[in-house]
């Protein structure tokens, strides 16, 4: 027998619930309900129990008695909480997670909006982490991650959010903080990290940059607090690191093209602003798609979708095009094993990647490659590099070595825009195994206008031919150019004739039907195909 009733045992904050159960059940507004609330056990903790309670009625309708029934769920309850912990936390740090911090700050914009004030975003690197991880291998890693979580929670106000915004990058928001009150929080930030880490028997430093961003009623955009905070910290690195840098609209804004700067590049990349269009390659026998070639585009949020000619130069310039490529490496490779696991295109059909001169001259591109298929989980057979031949002879000790172990991987291998280069002819035999040869596309574009044209066309074909290689035609376009590819014994098209490159979700209905020309594609006449 239980000597104390239900209320005195409930839940203080359920009481109100409770009650409201009662008060509906005593006035006949409902004849059952059912609740889910928490007793206080004995012990101090809570259960939580799926009360569902019955009126019992006599003939005049009056309440005789109630049959109540009393399940704990508390388990399930936990187990609830306990994904909704997980989907807003990072399980390593118990930090609260990117997902949350956006939540937070967004809500930290709306309140500001109607009661005023500044609040700040404070962007935190640990600077050359990557070298504690490969020297001290990732479960020591792991742990200096936590401690910075700790060191980084400690520099924080107590009403602040610190969270882990991915791999060694963290984010505070410190909302009602103006910048002086932002300093001070970047500033303890950097004394947390002036003292020594030390785990096992290691002793390092590890210092942190910190970017800082102050938003006001007026800056209605969490992407633009962060993005501007990352530019700061951007700036902290570059003057140095182990050090605060405060966003300075006036910079940022300078220069004659702020966009096309190796900064406003690699935030793109950095935050999701690029992407992949492809297009597929013809078996100009039967019509088949045999592959589509991946071609990177930067969606911008502004100025719309920007063609790769416009940005590729300057990340090439800058060394950028390293992890970008390895960014589309990583990309084509994910999406070509998504469509095969979809069904979507057949198990031989293989995704070409564009690699370019700074990329082969870099020595971990054979590395990043593995990698990427293995990521993919996608057999190396399933990718095709493309490269130009003046990319190999920029510095062929390295290229040649890279393309060797690419080419042991079982990665297929293209010469790009072939025919311009004076040299293709006389080199080819130089270079290592290639599989495939992909005419440039001004020689398609002559074909059937001058003479000179179609001898190179034909050259082309019977050097392939002789080295047991893949002849691709870039640039088809009409069905004129189509007809005399195929007069000439010409293996694979590629050209806006059959498909312009496009986003993945446009293409995917052509692909999946295998065939890139209609059926009576022998047609003649040179229309260009809509
Ligand atoms: P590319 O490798 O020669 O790629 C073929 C280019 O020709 C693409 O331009 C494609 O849209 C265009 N094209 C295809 N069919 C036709 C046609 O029938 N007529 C005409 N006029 N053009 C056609 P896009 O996408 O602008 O790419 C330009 C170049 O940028 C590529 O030339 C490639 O060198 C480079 N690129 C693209 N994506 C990447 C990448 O991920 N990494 C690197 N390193 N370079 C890339
Ligand atoms: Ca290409
Ligand atoms: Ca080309």
């Amino acid at each position: 027998m239980l000597e104390r009733d239900f209320q005195s045992i409930t839940h203080p904050d359920d009481l109100v619930a409770d009650q409201e159960q009662q008060r509906a059940l005593l006035s006949g507004a409902v004849d059952s309900s059912e609740v889910e609330k928490r007793y206080v056990h004995k012990d101090g903790h809570d259960v939580w129990v799926q009360f569902g309670v019955s009126a019992v009625r006599s003939d005049d309708g009056r309440v005789r008695y109630f049959i109540a029934q009393c399940h704990d769920v508390t388990a399930r309850r936990r187990f609830e909480q306990e994904l909704a912990h997980r989907a807003l936390h990072d399980p390593l740090t118990g930090l609260p997670n990117r997902a949350l911090f956006l939540d937070r700050l967004r809500h930290a914009l709306v309140r500001l909006r109607r009661h005023r004030g500044e609040i700040a975003v404070l962007f935190v690197d640990l600077d050359r982490f990557k070298l504690v991880n490969d020297a001290l291998g990732h479960r020591m890693g792991d742990e200096v991650l936590m401690e910075a979580a700790r060191r980084l929670s400690e520099a924080a106000r107590a009403e602040d959010t610190v969270a882990r915004f991915g791999g060694d990058e963290f984010t505070i928001l410190c909302e009602a903080a103006d910048e002086e009150a932002a300093r001070e929080v970047a500033e303890r930030v950097l004394e947390q990290f002036a003292c020594p880490f030390s785990q096992d028997d290691h002793e390092f430093h590890l210092s942190a940059s910190v970017g800082v961003r102050i938003g006001g009623p007026e800056t209605g955009d969490p992407d633009i607090l962060l993005r501007d905070a990352d530019i700061a910290l951007y700036a902290a690195k570059e003057h140095g690191r182990a050090r605060l840098e405060l966003f300075d609209p006036a910079s940022s804004t300078a220069g004659v093209d702020a966009l096309m700067t190796e900064q406003a590049l690699r935030l793109a990349l950095r935050h999701g602003e690029l992407c992949l269009h492809y297009q597929p390659s013809v078996d100009l026998d039967t019509g088949r798609i045999n592959g589509v070639e991946a071609l990177v585009r930067w969606q911008h949020p502004q100025r719309g979708l920007i063609p790769p000619g416009e940005f590729i130069p300057i990340a090439e310039e800058t060394g950028l095009i390293v992890p970008m490529g390895e960014w589309v490496l990583r990309e084509a490779c994910t999406q070509l094993a998504a469509w095969r696991r979809a069904g979507t295109v057949a198990s031989d059909i293989r995704v070409a990647v564009n690699v370019s001169a700074r990329q082969l001259s870099s020595p971990g591109l054979a590395e990043a490659v593995s990698e990427a298929l293995e990521l993919a989980e996608l057999d190396p057979c399933a990718l095709c590099l493309e490269i130009t031949e003046s990319a190999v002879v920029q510095d062929p000790g390295v290229a040649l070595r890279s393309l060797r172990a690419i080419k042991d991987l079982g990665v297929f291998i293209a010469l790009d825009d072939f025919g311009v280069g004076f040299s293709s002819l006389s080199q080819i035999r130089d270079l290592p195994p290639v599989d495939v040869i992909k005419l440039d596309r001004s020689f398609t574009a002559g074909l059937g206008q001058n003479d000179s044209d179609g001898a190179v066309v034909t050259a082309v074909l019977s050097l392939a031919r002789s080295l047991g290689l893949t002849a691709v035609a870039e640039g088809v376009e009409t069905s004129d150019q189509l007809g005399r590819l195929r007069g000439l014994g010409w293996d694979v098209g590629q050209g806006f004739y059959f498909a312009k490159p496009q986003a993945p979700d446009d293409i995917e209905q052509l692909l999946a039907t295998g065939m890139a020309l209609p059926a009576e594609s022998s047609v003649d006449g040179d229309g260009v195909r809509s």
